[in-house]
């Protein structure tokens, strides 16, 4: 796995008297502990993987608890786990990244909401919206109103983010709902602390076993006519019940401030990019204390659904206008208030996506720009200046900016240096040039960087292991076979069924190159079914730990697949053979490649602490690193093209007569020959040479080293 979390592990061992300190995630972690929770689910995703990462890795410590964790092997799984809150009065968590993970695991959403639960039932999100977004940018709220599950938005500090861990519990007993919480990115990785609590050992758990399984109830099931009497039980009993607890256990928030003639209500996670706008604004002190000691009455939602309609008007009553802060699209919690307010006839006037940006996130600069309006329509006499001084300030800075980096290209984000999955899209480039170039259609993970320069490929990106599947209706209508590119974490996650199982069934003609790296290296490199054990992984030391599995090859030829091979992704000429019979064979059915090779960060971590130790022990290491005959090197830098490594750059020649500048691989090379494969398959110049550093030396070393000097100084011209 990417990192170790010794620490992090230790801080979920505090209790009463003790202050936890680290980042938003793991606050959630602790306090799911403290909230007494039996059992952890979820698939990994930024920004919520670390919630799951930590307590897989604290093992013996759940044991001890007697949590139940489980990595699961995608989001429909996970949700399908709160099963158990329906029947038993356990309490159970599950996290994955939003809204890609619950648009999966929505058909088990719909029949827990509609089953409703005894046991709290509390859904992580992390909400990946706004800047650093990597998905579909949509809401989470969605799901919340269309099954009517509750839905937390808590203020980003650690304080509030725990209690809402333990609310959320109570509020899903309270009303037989599951709750889900959404927590963006940078609430997730907000830095700060709270008083820890004690652990608490589930009533029920893997150290306290149930004797009896439930008692059949056939309400309990979401099947006719069940179905029925539950949705009508949703709006009856379980909204009312929600209401009455959020409004009696205070867990939205209203700060108040002298300009009480106006307010804003905000969802509970952009409370900290609302106060720093007031900040700047002059309307806020944002060292004052954590509420920001603010001139602006404000209503922070730490529940964004169900809204209290008493709660809305309370703070409405009495002010000539609101502005409501919400981000994204539709405007679902300013409709909510709309109808509130004229429900009750309250006439406040209502602002928010007027003034406010419709998409996109609203950093402090978004936010300022809104409120400035806001207060010049509703509060003239509140003086904003510093406002527009400090707007004036960004966009002189903007300008200088974009003056000093105008002739500068842009860098795309790119694989890690030596990525296995890199010499892949060498290879289609090289044989696209020959047989032409076919439709793509790519996936999430880490091969997803292929979309950007030098490669740009890919058409179509509809999913996690979707990407053969989005190919079946381009396939019949091509007179090129179209090409699916996904990872070993795709094709678990969904590929092997959506796409391999649907293809077969269909009689399908198409290629599949499935990336056998060996992890979900996106997330983070979690395992996998098919991930090389821990004995192969030791004994592989410096080399690929996956040649080992046969698990995915194994389970293609079980489901019919007869053409298959797998190849070693750095052996280009052999890649480029294996593509191009694909591509072109008369053969019919499923082609699939498994491109073979470990992800080289997963590799890197594991050889750098032996080469390290053996460096120490005045062993001998030999380092292959690769380099550019500057003499040799043309300056074309097809090389580059063809490869993207981003250790192969280009410097200026020594040669007065070379203008254009050459190839030259810099000191980040990990030596994995890529470049020279390339090279030798394109038939590109001979510049690229290999070379191996000897640390520590033997005898043999330095005797090889001093005839090989001798022999040179003997051929160089005196
Ligand atoms: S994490 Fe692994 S698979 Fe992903 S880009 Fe880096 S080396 Fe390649
Ligand atoms: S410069 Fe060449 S050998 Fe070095 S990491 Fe890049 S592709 Fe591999």
């Amino acid at each position: 796995m990417e990192r170790q979390f010794t620490e992090e592990i230790e801080s979920l061992k505090l209790g009463d008297g003790e202050t936890f300190r680290g980042e938003g995630i793991l606050a959630v972690t602790k306090a799911l502990l403290q909230s007494g929770v039996s059992y952890v689910g979820g698939y990994q995703g930024a920004p919520v993987s670390h919630l799951l990462d930590v307590m897989v890795q604290a093992k013996d410590y759940m044991n001890e608890l007697g949590v139940h964790v489980e990595a699961c092997t995608s989001e429909a799984s996970a949700a399908a786990m709160l099963g158990a809150s329906v029947s038993y009065p356990i309490r159970g968590a599950v996290t994955w990244k939003s809204i890609v993970g619950t648009n999966v695991a929505s058909d088990a959403l719909s029949y827990l909401a509609s089953a409703g639960v005894i046991g709290g039932a509390l859904i992580v999100l992390g909400e990946d919206y706004g800047e650093g977004g990597v998905v579909a940018q949509e809401r989470s709220h969605a799901y919340a109103l269309k099954s009517m599950m509750w839905l937390l938005d808590p203020r980003p500090n650690l304080t509030t983010i725990a209690k809402m861990v333990e609310r959320g519990f109570e509020l899903s007993e309270a009303s037989n709902t599951p709750v889900m919480m959404e927590l963006r990115v940078r609430a997730c990785h907000v830095q700060g602390s709270f008083a820890a609590s004690n652990n608490r050992a589930p009533a029920v758990s893997t150290r306290n076993l149930m004797e009896q399984p439930a008692d059949f109830l056939y309400e309990r099931l979401a099947h006719p006519p069940a179905i029925f009497p539950q949705e009508k039980k949703k709006s009856d009993v379980r909204l009312p019940a929600a209401r009455k607890f959020i409004a009696e256990r205070r867990l939205n928030e209203q700060f108040e401030g002298d300009e009480s003639s106006v307010g804003i209500v905000v969802q509970g996670g952009l409370y900290n990019n609302l106060v720093r706008a007031l900040g700047i604004l002059g309307l806020a002190n944002v060292f004052s204390d954590e509420r920001g000691g603010c001139r602006i009455p404000i209503l922070a939602l730490n529940v964004v659904y169900p809204l209290v309609p008493e709660e809305i008007t309370t703070f409405c009553a009495g002010k000539s206008a609101v502005l409501v802060v919400e981000e994204g699209q539709p405007e679902f919690i300013e409709q909510d208030i709309a109808t509130t307010l004229r429900r009750a006839d309250v006439p406040t006037k209502l602002h928010g996506k007027d003034l406010l940006p419709m998409a996109g996130d609203y950093s402090a600069e978004v936010l300022v720009r809104a409120i400035a309006r806001f207060l010049a329509q509703r509060a003239p006499h509140v003086d904003t200046s510093s406002g527009a001084r400090w707007l004036e300030a960004i966009e002189a800075s903007r300008a200088r900016a974009a003056q000093a980096l105008g002739a500068l290209p842009a860098r795309p984000p790119t694989f890690c240096i030596g990525c296995p999955e890199r010499p892949v899209f060498s290879a289609m480039k090289l044989v696209a040039e020959d047989v032409g170039r076919p439709h793509v259609s790519v996936d999430v993970g880490c091969h997803a960087f292929a979309t950007f320069e030098p490669f740009s490929q890919g058409n179509t990106l509809l999913g996690y292991g979707m990407s053969l599947a989005s190919s079946a209706g381009v396939g019949p209508m091509s007179a090129r076979r179209p090409v699916a590119i996904m990872g070993d974490g795709g094709f678990w996650h969904n590929g092997l069924l959506s796409g391999v199982a649907s293809n077969l069934m269909n009689h399908g003609d198409a290629v599949l190159i499935i990336m056998k790296n060996g992890y979900a290296s996106a997330t983070g490199t979690q395992e996998l079914l098919s991930s090389p054990l821990e004995e192969v992984r030791a004994a592989a030391s410096g080399g690929s730990a996956t040649y080992a599995d046969k698990t995915i090859e194994n389970t293609l030829r079980g489901m019919g697949v007869k053409w298959l091979r797998t190849v070693h992704n750095y052996r280009v000429a052999d890649m480029m053979k294996a593509l191009r019979q694909a591509y072109t064979t008369p053969e019919p059915g499923l082609k699939v490649i498994v491109a073979e090779g470990e992800c080289q960060l997963e590799r890197q971590r594991r050889k750098r602490p032996l080469v390290a130790a053996r460096l120490k022990a005045g062993k001998r290491v030999v380092r292959t690193r690769f380099g550019v005959d500057e003499d040799v090197c043309t300056g074309d830098h097809s090389c580059i093209r063809l490869s993207g490594c981003p250790s192969l750059t280009v410097k200026n020649s020594s040669d007065p007569l070379k203008v254009d500048p050459v190839a030259h691989v810099n000191n980040a090379c990990v030596g994995c020959g890529l470049c020279g494969e390339v090279a030798h398959a394109a038939v590109l110049c001979p510049s690229f040479f290999r070379a191996e550093i000897v640390h520590n030396p033997n005898l043999w070393d330095r005797l090889v080293a001093r005839l090989r000097s001798a022999f040179i100084r003997r051929m160089q011209p005196a």
